[in-house]
């Protein structure tokens, strides 16, 4: 016979573990479907990092899982963004928003083992993991799930936290919105010969921006995200370490003086996909299998963290303790993200092809918007705001203690 649960989540990526980590409390029972072995990549000086933003510390916060991952976070004090070629400047300071950080570079290692570990130290999770979400049929009380190793169980929710290809929007011929951008993101981490302190760069070229963001507690020491074509992207990955050393020192240009080590390189194909529904009957999408967004904002993870929030908040009322999947819950939750999804991936879209355009016009233009961006209090404080997470209509969880 199947097991019955209230609410399963199929993916246990960074989204996926987050949600499962904030529902462990809430008194409902859940699974956890997720097709690769637990997280178990150990520290080096070049991981990969992801930088959150105030909301989603929050958030950690919230989920009980910040004081464990506070010490491998590199502070983020201001912000620097620039146009090669160009004088216009923005910048951005915790000073100016009254808060202590604009935000953390984070391993992503760190934040996936802080996770499961709280997961599993709360004992209420059952996992089903190392295991494959094959098929799934939608009832009228529940939604019955095969997996790929024979087993099977069934929710009164589902929920897809099941990446950008999502397999369940694809069961469930959920449609979606694919752009390839015809770029990859370069991503590596190095040493620099002046300390960062605290500032996170980025640097637009005309082949795309180039973003070094604090790592760890080095002074020196940074994450480096070099958004490239995809034309040119093998022979990025191909070159010396000093040749790329050399091409990186040139489009970032000077204000952090010569790269003086550089880690190991991974290349990201960069699409944007966007789902075109956040719900189906008995099923909610979440982070990167509701909306997947260019890195150029740094705000994929912290979107779908608000969607994390978003569901906590959604099953934590009245009445989905009896059945967490009836349509006026997974409504409520559509209507709580819509605002903030369209808005920030509107805009990480727009930044993407705004400085990925090399018309000559647009240049002055862009020149002009940054300036504007430095000079004009009321904008400065909008986009501060919701690079912060707390642009719109954000969830109670990334808005306490704001
Ligand atoms: C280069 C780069 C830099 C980035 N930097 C930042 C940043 O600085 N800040 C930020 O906020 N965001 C950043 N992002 C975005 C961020 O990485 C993603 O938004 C986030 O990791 C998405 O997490 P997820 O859990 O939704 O999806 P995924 O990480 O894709 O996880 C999906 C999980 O589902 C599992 N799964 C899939 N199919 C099945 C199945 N059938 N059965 C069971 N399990 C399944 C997979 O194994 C996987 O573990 C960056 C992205 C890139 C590419």
């Amino acid at each position: 016979m199947n097991q019955a649960f209230d609410v399963a989540i199929v993916g246990g990526g960074l989204v996926g573990a987050s949600l499962a980590a904030g529902l462990a409390p809430s008194g409902l029972r859940v699974a956890l479907i997720e097709a690769a072995a637990p997280p178990a990549s150990t520290p080096g000086w070049d991981e990969r990092c992801i930088a959150i933003n105030h909301a989603s510390r929050q958030i950690f916060a919230a989920l009980g899982v910040w004081d464990a991952l506070a010490p491998e976070a590199a502070t983020i004090v201001s912000t620097h963004i620039s146009e090669q070629g160009r004088f216009g400047v923005a910048r951005f300071s915790a000073a100016e928003a009254g808060l202590e950080a604009l935000g953390y570079n984070l391993p992503l290692r760190a934040i996936g083992q802080t996770l499961w570990a709280r997961m599993l130290a709360l004992g209420k999770t059952q996992l089903h993991c190392p295991a494959r979400l094959e098929s799934l049929e939608v009832g009228d009380a529940a939604v019955e799930l095969q997996l790929a190793d024979g087993g099977s169980l069934s929710a009164r929710l589902l929920i897809a936290a099941d990446g950008a290809g999502s397999r369940v929007r694809e069961l469930l011929a959920v449609g979606s919105e694919r752009r390839d951008y015809a770029q990859s993101a370069i991503v590596t981490a190095v040493r620099t010969r002046r300390p960062h302190r605290g500032c996170a760069y980025e640097r637009f070229t005309p082949d795309g921006p180039i973003a070094l963001l604090p790592k760890g507690r080095e002074p020196n020491r940074c994450s480096l995200v070099w958004t490239t074509p995809a034309a040119e992207v093998d022979a990025r990955m191909a070159w010396r370490d000093d040749v790329f050393i050399a091409h990186a020192e040139a489009a970032f240009g000077e204000r952090l003086g010569e790269f003086v080590e550089l880690g190991r390189r991974q290349a990201h194909p960069l699409a944007r996909v966007m789902s075109d529904q956040l719900r189906a009957p008995r099923v909610l999408f979440v982070g990167n299998a509701a909306q997947s967004l260019h890195p150029v904002a740094a705000q994929g993870f912290n979107l779908g963290l608000r969607d994390v929030a978003a569901v906590i908040e959604v099953l934590g009322m009245p009445g989905a303790e009896l059945d967490c999947g009836v349509d006026e819950l997974l409504q409520r939750y559509e209507a709580s993200r819509r605002e903030d999804r369209e808005r920030v991936a509107g805009f990480t879209d727009r930044i993407v092809r705004v400085f990925s355009n090399r018309l000559p016009g647009l240049r002055g233009l862009r020149h002009l918007g940054l300036l504007a961006l430095d000079l004009a209090p009321p904008l400065k404080q909008a986009v501060m705001w919701q690079n912060l997470g707390l642009g719109g209509s954000t969830p109670a969880l990334a808005r306490n203690g704001r």
